[in-house]
């Protein structure tokens, strides 16, 4: 992300802020942004059309923050953040500062700033369901995540049938991976799939027992992530027939980045 428009110390008369007075009054922000944009096309074609109009996200982030009041300026930068990678298709990524020149402190100081930074990410799911109307569960999944602010679902895979894994006394699995493209962090994501899982009516009792739906997040990036509630990428990605078959049909290039080989090269792996 090396194209940036950059946009400094715009300012807003806003009312965000913790104190009843700040909250009544309102005082003058600073906004400043570095857009993460290809600017390359807009440049070949010398079109304003291929890029994203600086002017307009000025406006839209006056537009927001006159609109909305947040307690907090760590909230203003999130979701500000977040409004300008929705509204603007063509923006990748936005770091974003705001400074608050009249901060109630009661000390001589120049300002107060807190930076947020958001990104586009890219995402693969891998979806399977084995009870009741499977492909009902998966379809409203998909539907659902389709809805979530800050998620795109960008490729879905065919759907493959396939025998349970480990406990084996239960009904075939429909199984499948979907390619998404979203801002919410990891662990947002993580809960967000749970509530969709949820809302399939989801239980879990047995491991590996038969569900309605799950829904693993099986890459983000070439992130590796581990901690008590997510393993990235999945840990069993790379053994999982009905996970690298329809991994391979979407993205068959894509790379596990502990393993370092692609779906093709996985999946032939287990073969
Ligand atoms: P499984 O998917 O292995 O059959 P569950 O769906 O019941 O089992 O998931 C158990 C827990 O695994 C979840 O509550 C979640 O916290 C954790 N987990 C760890 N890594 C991941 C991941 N990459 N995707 C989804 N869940 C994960
Ligand atoms: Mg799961």
């Amino acid at each position: 992300m090396n194209n940036i428009i950059r946009i400094v110390d715009l300012e807003v008369f806003a009312k965000h802020g913790v104190l009843d007075e700040e909250q009544r009054i309102g005082q003058k922000f600073l906004f400043s942004a570095d857009i993460f944009t290809d600017i390359q096309k807009a440049a070949l074609f010398d079109d304003i059309k291929l890029s994203t109009d600086y002017a307009d996200v000025c406006r839209r982030i006056v537009d927001y923050n006159t609109e909305n009041t947040f307690r907090l300026i760590e909230t203003a930068a999130v979701k500000t953040c977040e409004m300008l990678l929705c509204d603007f298709p063509l923006i990748e990524g936005v770091r974003l500062e705001i400074k608050k020149p009249w901060a109630p402190v009661g000390l001589p100081l120049d300002y107060v700033g807190v930076a947020a930074e958001k990104k586009w990410h890219n995402a693969f799911v891998a979806f399977g369901s084995n009870m009741g109307d499977r492909k009902k569960y998966i379809d409203t999944a998909i539907s659902e995540l389709k809805q979530t602010k800050g998620c795109k679902v960008i490729k879905v895979s065919d759907t493959i049938q396939t025998k349970p894994y480990g406990n084996t006394d239960q009904q075939d699995f429909l199984n499948g991976v979907m390619m998404i493209r979203t801002f919410l962090e990891p662990e947002t994501l993580l809960d967000r799939l749970h509530e969709i899982e949820n809302n399939a009516g989801r239980k879990r009792t047995v491991h590996w027992g038969p569900r309605t739906l799950d829904l693993d997040i099986i890459l983000y990036d070439n992130i590796i992530f581990d901690s008590e509630y997510l393993t990235i990428p999945h840990y069993d990605m790379h053994k999982r027939r009905f996970v690298l078959e329809p991994l391979a049909q979407i993205a068959p290039f894509v790379r596990h980045p502990v393993l370092n080989i692609t779906a093709i090269e996985m999946l032939k792996e287990i073969e």
